[in-house]
């Protein structure tokens, strides 16, 4: 398997990351490769076609209904006929939304389910009283901030409370319809900064910021992730992709971004801290930050790698590999909730805009990536989905360089310990000859000493007479010179 064949499966043309219209604004898959003007207008069209549609219909019945009254005076069961067509129509209106995500729980795992639910839409007071503190010094910043925009200023921030005051009668609107009123809202006080009161482009920039953190942290509770969607439910699915695809490696996805060298494996760790840090941000264009951040020490990576700067076809693909290694939480509520309430003239332009079409594109590829995406056999492919078997052991005998060097570690460890098992086994084995050997060694000598006992056996002679006195019966001691006498010498 030579996985450093040439790039086929993702590559994307920079022009597919625009818009559809061709405006040159950015696109995204949530608009439908639309950009965001586009988009609403695309909206509006198809919205106001279906209040035609859902007029006539209204008007269709009511005229059945109407005939049908009449003509029940003498027949009174066709009345209740059409008006039970007519009830039936409006409760599966009601419900379609609901149903959904109802519809994502097994019965067994329904209560369960609602209960975990229940607590994360219930936050313990600690946390509660933490965002009522950000709450706090977010209006407190923003009343500072205004200030100095003086007349200008004190409209803006009536424009605000007027806003907020709005919407907070209208939470059971659609969740479409709710972004729209904030982009309507973002689109209104540009104009009115612009026009009414002639405040300079970088400056209605700098308001409209503000405009955005103030506004977004009072809302987020409401409208991120909000019950009445099915952005839950496909956070999930999401999340589930992501963990079935855990082993796929930077080859097969073509990723310049050797992890070998300490500074890159560094700016790896980065990206994909920056990237889960997301899920913390309240401010749409804080999270926009988070995606800014991520991508920039993706390019840093590879420009170490590859030591010259990064392409655009190498970030995407990398970047799919920093979202697949660090399967950041509430992916699509996050992605949503920037599309449906960032200011729109941050993803149309700008390097926020290209980082969060690019992180649009990766998710979209991770819901689709393939055997011939990644350069697979098919087979290869199923096996390594159902978990039969994984890349990693195929090449054990060569580490693949996206191994991190813990698991590296591990490796060289484990390699060393079953060295020393074998040699301990070895030690063990040359120690039970060795006892055996000396076990045989004595027997052998043990034998030879018997064999010589046998052969040569001990006999005990007689006490002989000559040991029993050596002086007493010595014939020849007459023979013997005379003892010395002890002499004493004068003088
Ligand atoms: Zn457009």
């Amino acid at each position: 398997m030579n996985l450093k064949s040439e790039r086929r499966g993702i590559h994307v043309d920079q022009s597919e990351l625009l818009c559809k219209k061709g405006c040159g604004y950015y696109g995204n898959p949530a608009w439908q490769g639309f950009c965001s003007k586009c988009w609403r207008e695309e909206y509006h069209k198809a919205r106001q076609k279906q209040i035609q549609e859902d007029w006539e219909l209204a008007e269709r019945l009511q005229r059945e209904e109407e005939e049908a009254y009449a003509s029940s005076q003498s027949t009174q069961g066709a009345q209740s006929l059409t008006f039970s067509k007519f009830e039936e129509k409006k409760t599966n209106e009601k419900t379609r939304k609901v149903t959904t995500v109802k519809k994502f729980f097994t019965a067994s795992s329904r209560a369960g389910a609602k209960k975990e639910i229940q607590e994360a839409k219930a936050p313990s007071p600690s946390i509660h009283r933490q965002a009522s503190i950000e709450t706090d010094r977010v209006s407190k910043e923003f009343i500072e901030f205004i200030r100095t925009y003086q007349k200008p200023g004190q409209d803006i921030y009536k424009q605000c409370k007027l806003f907020l005051d709005t919407v907070s009668h209208k939470r059971d609107l659609s969740i479409e319809e709710q972004s729209e009123c904030a982009q309507d809202f973002y689109q209104n006080v540009a104009d009115r900064l612009q026009t009414r009161w002639k405040v300079p482009p970088e400056k209605v920039e700098k308001a409209m910021d503000e405009v955005e953190k103030y506004i977004m942290t009072r809302q987020y509770k409401y409208v991120f992730c909000p019950e009445t969607t099915d952005d839950e439910k496909k956070d999930l699915a999401v999340q589930k992709r992501i963990r079935a695809l855990h082993w796929v490696t930077p080859q097969m996805l073509c990723v310049p971004v050797s992890e070998e060298i300490p500074e890159v494996s560094d700016m790896v760790v980065k990206a994909i801290t920056d990237i889960i840090e997301m899920d913390s941000k309240r401010v749409p264009r804080d999270k926009l930050a988070c995606i800014t951040k991520c991508s920039k020490h993706i390019f840093n990576a590879i420009k170490i790698t590859k030591n010259e700067p990064a392409s655009a076809d190498d970030f995407l693909p990398t970047l799919i590999y920093i979202v697949l290694k660090g399967n950041p939480p509430r992916l699509q509520s996050n992605i949503q909730y920037i599309t449906r309430f960032c200011n729109p003239s941050r993803l149309m332009t700008g390097e926020d805009g290209y980082y969060f079409t690019n992180l649009c594109c990766a998710v979209a590829f991770i819901e689709k990536l393939d055997a011939q995406s990644l350069n697979l056999s098919q087979e290869d492919f199923d096996r390594f989905m159902t978990g039969q078997t994984s890349p990693k052991k195929q090449e054990s005998d060569s580490f693949s360089p996206d191994v991190c060097l813990g698991v590296k570690q591990m490796c060289k460890s484990l390699d060393l310990l079953s060295q020393l098992n074998e040699r301990q086994e070895r030690i063990v084995s040359e120690a039970k000859k060795l006892e055996k050997d000396l076990i045989d060694w004595t027997d052998g000598i043990t034998k030879e000493v018997e064999d010589i006992v046998e052969k040569y056996p001990l006999e005990i002679k007689p006490k002989s007479q000559a040991l029993a006195a050596i002086d007493s019966e010595n014939v020849e001691n007459d023979k013997l010179p005379p003892p010395l006498q002890p002499q004493v010498y004068a003088g």
